[in-house]
């Protein structure tokens, strides 16, 4: 499929103005995709959920409100927004059962659909806008009048607007503003999970490797993490490579450090990363990892925990706490 990228002027608002717009879960996507569909003049918004803090939020933010059943059986589009590991049950019991029988299903992430963890019925459209920016981000730069990268799907179009649907959310959400670009539900989901599980856990790997080897050469734990990341200088390399560009940025730098990072990159060795990244790539776009995570979730997330645990319990915990404790 031929990439593309669609901005404000692609993308026109009148096709969701007359819709009744149910939104499943007020939390971090929820909220903020709701209150940027509000301002940008979309009337007929309700949210859906169980009768927790969140739905209060909703009602003291003036949205209408109702049980997760009553949403689904009102909404022309319906926006999926609960976490995507309880959706299933969810869908299944309270949503399926009182759905519209042409609803336009909006998907957040394309996890549950390219894993057949939902099967909506043949016809329904079936879509998905996906900020990739966290609920917040969302929020702010919408408020700011500024954009955010977003990907658009369409996996069941029987409307044949599928696409114009979804463009139509994207606006109303403030995500066309600097682009959203169309991809497939399961392309979303391998680089949202390939992200997750290889690029971040090499990551993290070399930098809880580096602090360990420093400190076992004797330098200084509290400076060998700020050194790392706790004086927030990678956030702001990030943000350079971001604007600038991952290698432009180097400029920013000495020369020492320019010659230093770019001879040893050269020198590492990416055998294994490579090995790491296929393997991680094949148990995703293979199912293994969705097969495991539902396991485990079945098994009462003891493996999840105790990892958590394990990481929680490592020193760099205590460096960082003593360095905050002198901000
Ligand atoms: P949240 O964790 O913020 O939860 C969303 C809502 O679901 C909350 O209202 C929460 O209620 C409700 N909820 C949680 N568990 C249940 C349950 N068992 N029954 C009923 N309601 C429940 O989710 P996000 O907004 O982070 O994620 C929503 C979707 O957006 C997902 O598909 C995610 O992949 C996608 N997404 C998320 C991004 C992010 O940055 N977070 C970025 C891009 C996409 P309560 O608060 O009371 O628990």
């Amino acid at each position: 499929m031929e990439q593309q990228t669609f901005y404000d002027s692609d993308a026109d608002l009148k096709h969701i103005q007359s819709k009744s717009i149910g939104i499943i879960g007020y939390g971090n996507q929820g909220r903020a995709q709701a209150l940027n569909l509000r301002d940008s003049g979309i009337v007929d918004i309700s949210i859906g959920g169980i009768k927790d803090s969140s739905l209060e939020r909703a009602v003291s933010d003036g949205f209408n409100t109702g049980t997760i059943e009553e949403v689904a059986a009102n909404a022309d589009i319906l926006f999926l927004l609960i976490p995507d590991e309880v959706l299933p049950a969810i869908y299944q019991k309270s949503i399926a059962p009182h759905l519209k029988s042409q609803v336009i299903l909006n998907f957040a992430s394309g996890y549950n659909i390219t894993f057949q963890k939902i099967i909506p019925s043949p016809q329904a459209d079936v879509i998905m806008v996906a900020p990739r920016m966290i609920g917040e981000g969302v929020r702010d730069l919408y408020s700011k009048g500024a954009g955010y990268p977003c990907f658009v799907a369409v996996e069941q179009d029987c409307s044949g607007k599928g696409l114009t649907t979804a463009l139509a959310i994207a606006k109303g959400i403030g995500a066309t503003k600097i682009g959203a670009t169309q991809v497939t539900f399961k392309q979303e989901t391998i680089m949202d999970l390939f992200a997750e599980q290889a690029t971040w856990p090499l990551i993290e790997k070399v930098l809880v490797s580096a602090f360990e080897f420093q400190v076992a050469q004797g330098l200084p734990a509290a400076a060998v993490l700020s050194e790392l990341y706790l004086s927030k200088e990678p956030a702001y390399m990030f943000e350079k490579m971001a604007d600038i560009g991952f290698f432009k940025q180097m400029d920013l730098h000495s020369r020492t450090s320019q010659y230093g990072q770019l001879s040893r990159f050269e020198q590492v060795d990416a055998t294994f990363i490579q090995e790491f990244m296929s393997k991680a790539f094949k148990e995703i776009n293979d199912g293994r990892f969705a097969e495991e995570w539902e396991q485990e979730q079945a098994t009462g997330m003891n493996n999840f925990k105790k990892l958590k645990s394990q990481a929680l319990a490592h020193e760099m915990n205590q460096v960082e706490d003593q360095v905050k404790g002198h901000r």
